[in-house]
């Protein structure tokens, strides 16, 4: 099983990493460029978008992020770093993924809930999502898989090597967005390369 990287500048990082090892992958919290090495894929953390996207640059882990190598599992935060347009912001971020984002998205009334996503790629019960002051997305480019939405807002979705969802996985029980990261997308990233 892979390295898998969880960007540990701030935000919630633990969760993750508990997941991950729940489901049989080796974790490393990642602070510095050589940290990325060898990993077969990273989790960008929800937290501070503005925050974790100026420490990106400072740290000198967003060039080797950019440049589109290893497969990136953004969550809250970490999709709005993925997105190359976030609505009324130049805030520092990836861009790698052709999306345009809308921070804190549901408005005052729905700052914090969880809600079933529609649409999402798993069997079984409908994958629920833990929202917190959550972004959606507004726009998506021709090679974006629109993977999930909640009240037509879409709120997970795909390219390529991408993965980035709204809302929290790490913080409910239910471990199927982390294993489709790992078995469809690093697995398969891994036989590629
Ligand atoms: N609202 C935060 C931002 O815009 C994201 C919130 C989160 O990651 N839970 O950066």
């Amino acid at each position: 099983m892979a390295t898998i990287g969880v960007l540990a500048l701030q935000g919630a990082v633990r969760e993750h990493a508990r997941v991950l090892a729940s489901l049989g992958a080796e974790v490393r919290l990642v602070k510095r460029p050589g940290d990325l090495e060898g990993l077969g894929g990273i989790v960008l953390p929800g937290g501070e978008s503005t925050t974790i996207g100026m420490l990106l640059e400072e740290y000198e882990l967003a060039p080797v992020l950019r440049a589109g190598e290893i497969p990136i599992f953004g969550t809250c935060a970490g999709m709005i770093l993925m997105a190359d347009e976030i609505e009324g912001s130049d805030q520092p971020r990836l861009g790698v993924m052709r999306v345009t984002v809308r921070r804190n998205a549901f408005g005052r009334q729905r700052e914090s809930f969880e809600e079933a996503i529609d649409g999402a790629p798993v069997t079984g019960d409908p994958l629920r999502g833990v929202f917190i002051r959550a972004p959606y997305v507004t726009d998506v480019g021709p090679d974006v898989e629109i993977l999930g939405r909640v009240d037509g807002k879409i709120v997970l979705c795909r390219q390529g090597r991408f993965l980035a969802a709204s809302f929290h996985p790490e913080l409910t029980d239910d471990r199927r967005l982390h294993r489709y990261f790992l078995e469809e997308i690093v697995q398969r990233a891994a036989h590629l390369a």
